[in-house]
């Protein structure tokens, strides 16, 4: 050793930081990994453990033929891959998401002309049928739309196979590593300053859902994303009790495997206040026992509160910062988020990376300041 001081020399500079271990954070990284990339998940709590934990899990809109194009494309493209996804993530992990083709029953109120019309458009299969032939436990007569190939993960467990996933592949996932502030200079991002110290990579994806726009600070001033609340119920009933996920008036109730419902939700304005509230418990509860009274004797066993990241029209961000090169948003998926993940990772990827995108994706463009 001469006793010269050499200053330290960085070996492996992630290529990519993300911020952000939601649904939309892993999924990212999944992508990016995928194609070759070197990716670091930074979040602050434990990966999962907001939003995408508190979702219900269905992998469509609730009724579809009321959204924009832009709505359509993404869950579509979504609803496509999403089997061959999740059967991925499952043979890495060993751990099932419960990916299901489940079918969604519609109960009245709908334009069944307009549903119909939109099925046909876009390939998907809406039929009119009667409520009691297709889900005779649920209460009430009349038609109803059912649409057959609608399915759900079971999202904290995607969630759990995600993120196992992601450690096989060698991506690294720091939790408990709070984003404080994100630094700028010279049209770049430079670093993030966490609570444990400063990361630095070449690109930076910021996923941090309802608190995206928080996060960006003056970098994210014209991004419209803000927290929107969502309760949720959860009964431990017979498995087979209900077969299908049933929708009526913005009211659903989910069921999985091993006998759980989940019924949801609501869409609450309240900042970014988790609380759960009796009133609503009771609004729920009477809904849910409205629609299946079997469920007046199931134990309920949990209920929740999560923040989704609300956008307008729910049409999320997947795009670079117009004046900063290497930093990337993919936010603001709201009600949708789930259902949306791996078709917002495919578009961002192919976006950093240039490719080609299956479809136009002009709407998922970061919002700059209009000039007067
Ligand atoms: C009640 C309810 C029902 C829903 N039902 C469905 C459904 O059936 N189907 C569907 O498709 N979608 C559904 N959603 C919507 C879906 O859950 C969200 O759109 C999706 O989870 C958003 O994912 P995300 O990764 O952007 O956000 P999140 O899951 O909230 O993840 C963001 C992460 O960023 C982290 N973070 C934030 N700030 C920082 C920081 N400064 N530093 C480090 N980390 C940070 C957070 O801790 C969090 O883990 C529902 C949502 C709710 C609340």
């Amino acid at each position: 050793m001469s006793g010269k001081i050499v200053k330290a020399i960085k070996i492996s500079t992630p290529n990519f930081l993300i911020v952000g271990g939601g649904i939309i954070g892993l999924s990212s990284a999944l992508e990016l990994a995928r194609r070759g990339a070197s990716v670091t998940v930074l979040e602050r709590g434990a990966c999962g453990s907001e939003s995408s934990w508190a979702g219900g899990g269905i992998l469509s809109p609730l009724l579809p033929w009321n959204y924009p194009a832009a709505v359509t494309n993404l869950t579509q493209l979504s609803c496509q891959i999403y089997a061959e996804w999740a059967g991925h993530i499952a043979g890495i992990s060993g751990l099932d998401p419960e990916y299901r083709r489940s079918g969604m029953l519609v109960l009245p109120e709908f334009d069944s002309g307009r549903a119909m019309n939109w099925g046909r458009s876009h390939q998907a299969r809406i039929e009119l049928v009667q409520k009691r032939d297709r889900l005779p436990e649920v209460v009430g007569d009349g038609e109803a739309l059912w649409l057959p190939d609608v399915a759900q993960v079971r999202n904290p467990r995607l969630i759990k196979a995600l993120r196992l996933t992601l450690e096989r592949m060698g991506v690294r996932i720091l939790e408990h590593v709070e984003v404080a502030g994100i630094v700028a200079g010279g049209g770049r991002l430079v670093r993030l300053d966490t609570s444990v110290g400063p990361f630095e990579a070449d690109q930076y994806v910021v996923a941090a859902g309802a608190w995206s726009k928080k996060l960006l600070g003056e970098q994210g001033v014209q991004v419209d994303i803000k927290p929107i609340r969502g309760q949720m119920l959860l009964y431990r009933a017979q498995p087979g009790l209900l077969r299908h996920i049933v929708l009526q008036n913005g009211f659903y109730l989910i069921p999985r495997d091993d006998g759980h419902i989940l019924a949801g939700s609501t869409l609450e304005d309240a900042g970014f206040d988790k609380s759960t509230s009796e009133e609503v418990r009771s609004g729920l509860h009477a809904n849910a026992i409205s629609l299946l009274p079997q469920l007046a004797q199931a134990e309920l066993v949990k209920h929740w509160a999560g923040l989704r990241p609300g956008s307008p029209g729910n049409i999320p961000v997947i795009a670079c910062h117009p004046k900063i090169e290497n930093l990337y948003l993919n936010s603001g998926h709201f009600r949708y988020g789930v259902t949306m993940a791996p078709a917002s990772a495919r578009i961002l990827a192919n976006r950093i990376f240039r490719r080609e995108q299956p479809f136009d994706v002009s709407p998922y463009h970061w919002p700059e300041i209009k000039k007067h």
